[in-house]
């Protein structure tokens, strides 16, 4: 069984098929903000582990409040991280009244501000808020096989009950990734994803 199911993952692989995943809204939240909001002395509780090696999804929750509205019960991803970054969809940021960029992860200079709420305290951010470009993790071995390159940009087909393909997806290549595309909501409702997707990617 073992041998089949690696014979699959390899035969999909080979033909440029990626599994999609939909990353729903959620909060990196650096060790400085993380005291804040749930006090000095207290760590991430993990929940379940994400496909990337070594994140997290916790059992804290924050709520995320804007000009036009607040989203309660919003995940916090681990472990802690060098700055605070919070990941919406665009429809998120339309009910919240924020007018956040579309930017990849980690590209958080001149982004939106928002207010967070934890069960001790209050962060009021400047910036922060982005809506995640999307994006495909690449193995290096993958990458290599295939012949993909570090931020290679591509178009990825769904295959859906609403077939779409996407444009400008953004291909991120590391020792350290799960060969993953990952969309928002907004992008996965359009495309009818649900359960388990594959998409190809179109160089
Ligand atoms: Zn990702």
């Amino acid at each position: 069984m073992e041998q089949l199911v690696l014979a699959v993952t390899e035969a999909v692989k080979n033909a440029g098929l990626v599994q999609v995943e939909v990353s729903a809204r959620h909060v990196h939240l650096s060790e400085q903000d993380f005291e804040v909001l749930f006090g000095q002395g207290k760590t991430l509780t993990p929940k379940r582990e994400l496909s990337q090696i070594g994140q997290y999804l916790s059992e804290e929750r924050v709520t995320l409040i804007g000009p036009k509205g607040e989203k309660k019960n919003v995940a916090v991803l681990g472990p802690l991280r060098k700055d605070t970054q919070i990941e919406l969809s665009k429809s998120d940021c339309v009910m919240l009244g924020i007018n956040a960029p579309v930017r990849e992860s980690g590209d958080i200079k001149g982004s939106a501000p928002i207010t967070i709420v934890g069960p001790v305290g209050t962060l009021q951010l400047d910036e922060g808020v982005i809506i995640a470009h999307k994006h495909v993790h690449v193995p290096e071995k993958v990458a290599k096989e295939l012949g993909y390159q570090d931020k290679e940009r591509v178009s990825v087909e769904l295959f859906t009950e609403r077939p779409v393909i996407y444009k400008d997806v953004i291909l991120r290549v590391s020792d350290k990734f799960r060969f993953r595309m990952h969309i928002d909501f907004d992008e996965a409702n359009a495309a009818g994803v649900s359960g388990f997707t594959l998409g190809k990617i179109i160089k």
